[in-house]
């Protein structure tokens, strides 16, 4: 059996992966100190991004005015368009922080987010007209009524009002011409009229922005929101008088406004402050956007299965793992799946059977004990760093805004967050290696869902504010 195998390895062997363990906990492992330096400078970033247009980090006011109050009422249409998926909703809001919704889920494919940008919007136009043909149709809701429709789109972009944004670039590993520059609001109501679709874009939001609104709902407590899945961002509220770039706008200084950090492009293009290994620089340089989302490309789960690859390959040339073996389907990019490492991470047995399975599945290679053990440890490392480079992301807003004394709730979700075992116990470490005991004073929840019910709210809340003729 492969037990017996573990136990027949070579002493040289073992010895040569004991060694290579502890050089990636070298490069994998964050100090407290250095944690701090990040959070210093990333401190920085996030007040340049407020003070000037067009910063690598660029804190994109959102025009989400202060927190909902809890009466917006009525029925919404949300469409979300994700890293992975297309999300279609129904949410009723019915006032005093209570809501329904009714949901469809659509897969997209790798294909179509390389198409033509046009075509991508079309596709959502038509998710659209067939979930309201089947859900809305025939239901207390008037036949051929325009619903209002909250628009997740979760890409940084600028926006001069909520109803409006030009794509700055797209992210994880999206690249539909035709698209970077463009308003996308123009372009999916130009794929609503083609279609016939009785809905009416009025916000435009990031699944972010929606996070902290419908986080904020449910738990008032909640300053800030994170999203750690395909990609990884935060959002927070500010004070119009303290985004400089603003000044000129004549918005009321005490007004309060959501910020979309996009934070995930924090040390692009310089590459100074974060501690790249060579992994990582392979990533980025093979990626279609090679030099931006730096902190993105150490965080979230569209690479950190990529990352782990990277270093067996490594290891496969260097004639340390699977000799005699034909590793090809682990040398295909991306094949390496993050949802593994959560796996990996998670499995109960001595024998480690799960891993066993993933190897054999999905790599058609077979493994030892010690290479298996060895694999979580790379694991452990690879994810442990994310989690800690998070906490060096909420720190550094929790430090800018002052929040560390009174403390304050972080909604959070996205599939690393809800999913991968450790995480938040993990973000929530780096914390007190950042601020020491007061670091408890910051606890992350799993957040409510933004682009379904954030974004109703968004919507409610604009609604109303239209209706009070401010802003
Ligand atoms: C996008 C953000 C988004 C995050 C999480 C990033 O790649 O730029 O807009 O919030 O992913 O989905
Ligand atoms: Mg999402």
């Amino acid at each position: 059996t492969r037990t017996s195998e573990a136990e027949d390895l070579p002493h040289a062997t073992k010895k040569k992966m004991a060694d290579h363990l502890r050089k990636y906990e070298a490069l994998f492992t964050l100090t407290p100190q250095r944690m701090r330096m990040i959070v210093e400078a990333f401190k920085e970033s996030l007040e340049l991004g407020l003070s000037k247009p067009g910063q690598v980090v660029p804190m994109i006011p959102t025009y989400v005015f202060g927190w909902p109050t809890g009466k917006e009422q009525g029925n919404y249409l949300a469409i979300d368009l994700g890293g992975t998926n297309l999300r279609v909703c129904l949410v009723t809001l019915q006032g005093e922080g209570k809501f329904e919704i009714t949901q469809s889920k659509y897969r997209l494919t790798e294909e179509q987010k390389q198409e033509d940008g046009q075509q991508l919007f079309d596709f959502c136009a038509e998710c659209l007209k067939a979930f309201i043909d089947s859900n809305i149709e025939g239901g207390d809701i008037e036949k051929g009524a325009i619903l209002p429709l909250g628009f997740t789109f979760s890409y940084p972009c600028n926006q001069n009002r909520i109803d409006h944004g030009e794509l700055i670039r797209w992210t994880k590993g999206f690249g539909a011409p035709n698209t970077e520059g463009h308003d996308v609001v123009t372009m999916f109501r130009k794929s609503l009229d083609k279609f016939k679709v009785s809905a009416e874009i009025v916000a435009l939001t990031c699944d972010t922005t929606g996070t902290l609104i419908a986080s904020h709902y449910v738990n008032p407590k909640t300053k800030i929101a994170c999203i750690f899945g395909t990609g990884c961002n935060a959002a927070y509220m500010e004070h119009v008088g303290d985004i400089p770039k603003m000044a000129q706008l004549g918005i009321d200084a005490d007004a309060e406004m959501a910020i979309n950090c996009e934070w995930g492009a924090f040390d692009s293009f310089e590459h100074e402050n974060l501690p790249r290994t060579k992994y990582d620089q392979i990533i980025d340089e093979t990626s279609n956007k090679p030099g931006e989302q730096a902190f993105e490309k150490l965080i979230s789960g569209r690479y950190l299965g990529e990352i782990l690859r990277l270093i067996i390959c490594e290891l496969i040339d260097e004639g340390m793992l699977f000799l005699g073996q034909n590793t090809y389907k682990l040398e295909i990019p991306y094949s390496f799946d993050t949802a593994f490492l959560s796996l990996m991470e998670s499995d109960p047995t001595d024998e480690l059977l799960m891993i066993i399975g993933i190897f054999t599945h999905f790599f058609a290679v077979e493994t030892t004990l010690a290479e298996r053990q060895f694999f979580r440890a790379l694991a452990k490392l690879v994810g442990r760093r994310a989690a800690r480079l998070s906490a060096c992301g909420i720190a550094a807003i929790v430090s800018k805004m002052g929040y560390l004394e009174e403390g304050c709730a972080v909604g959070a979700d996205g599939s690393l967050y809800n999913k991968y075992p450790g995480f938040a116990e993990r973000i929530h470490e780096g914390l007190q290696d950042v601020f020491g005991e007061k670091g408890r004073n910051i606890i992350t929840y799993h957040a409510e869902d933004g682009s379904g019910i954030g974004a109703a709210i968004i919507a409610a809340m604009t609604k109303d504010r239209k209706l009070a003729n401010r802003y």
